[in-house]
């Protein structure tokens, strides 16, 4: 209601989209608008897909405050389906309950800004330790990023993404990069190790190189059709 009055400025009449966040958007008319809240009519369902053909998920030794807000909101744009906070050796503090919700709120509005009607679920955090042995499904591309890999992100995507994967999912670590167990874990648990070139990334540049090298290779269903970025409506 504050989004639609104070910043969009909406009158009664108006049309606007509003959606579920579960994949959904609805034509919507204001037809009351009180001094914190909003009545609306819903007019027109519609099911938009402007999700990447396959399940995009990051585990990311999150960085601290305002980076981790900024890593969430590109991570929504790029198309990212889950974004799992890691807790690693050499990790600093996990993110408390009041933070995943700060982040969830992100995500809302990076969804408003962006025309994504399904919302990227933030996952509780997940132990290195555990996620590294856990088996690959079938149709699943994953990989672990670190400067040591032998094999760059962009030969395995090149490689995997021919296959058309159901899901990809990348590791990405701390400041202080991971430690030789976890490596080893991974590698041992058929864990590509691959690399993002000769420059040392900050944690967060790191993962959305990653999303951004996978959401390439579902770009062409993204802006292809009548119900690709082209719709993507002024007012939601
Ligand atoms: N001190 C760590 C080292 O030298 O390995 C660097 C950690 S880096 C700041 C944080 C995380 O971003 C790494 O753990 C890795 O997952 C990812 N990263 C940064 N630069 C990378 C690169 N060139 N190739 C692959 N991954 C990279």
């Amino acid at each position: 209601a504050y989004h639609l009055m104070r910043v969009m400025r909406a009158w009664p009449g108006e049309e606007v989209i509003v959606f579920d966040g579960s994949g959904a958007e609805w034509l919507a008319t204001v037809t009351r608008l009180e001094r914190s809240t909003v009545e609306l009519r819903l007019l027109d369902r519609r099911e938009v897909d402007r999700e990447l053909p396959f399940e995009l998920t990051l585990m990311v030794a999150l960085p601290k405050g305002d980076r981790q807000r900024w890593l969430a909101e590109k991570a929504v744009e790029l198309g990212v389906s889950g974004l799992v906070p890691l807790a690693t050796e050499r990790g600093v503090a996990q993110p408390v309950e009041k933070a995943l919700a700060r982040l969830r709120r992100t995500v809302i509005e990076a969804s408003k800004q962006c025309g994504r009607n399904r919302l990227m679920s933030i996952a509780a955090p997940l132990a290195a330790a555990e996620a590294f042995s856990a088996p690959r499904v079938d149709g699943a591309l994953r990989a672990l990023l670190d400067p040591s890999g032998r094999q760059s992100l962009q030969a395995l995507l090149a490689a995997g993404g021919a296959g058309k994967p159901r899901s990809i999912c990348f590791a990405i670590g701390p400041e202080g990069g991971f430690s030789g167990d976890e490596l080893r874990l991974a590698a041992s648990n058929q864990w590509p190790v691959v690399h993002l070139g000769p420059r040392i990334l900050r944690v967060e540049t790191a993962a959305l190189c990653a999303a951004a090298g996978a959401q390439m290779l579902g770009c062409d269903s993204l802006c292809s059709g009548p119900e690709g970025l082209a719709e993507t409506p002024s007012i939601k």
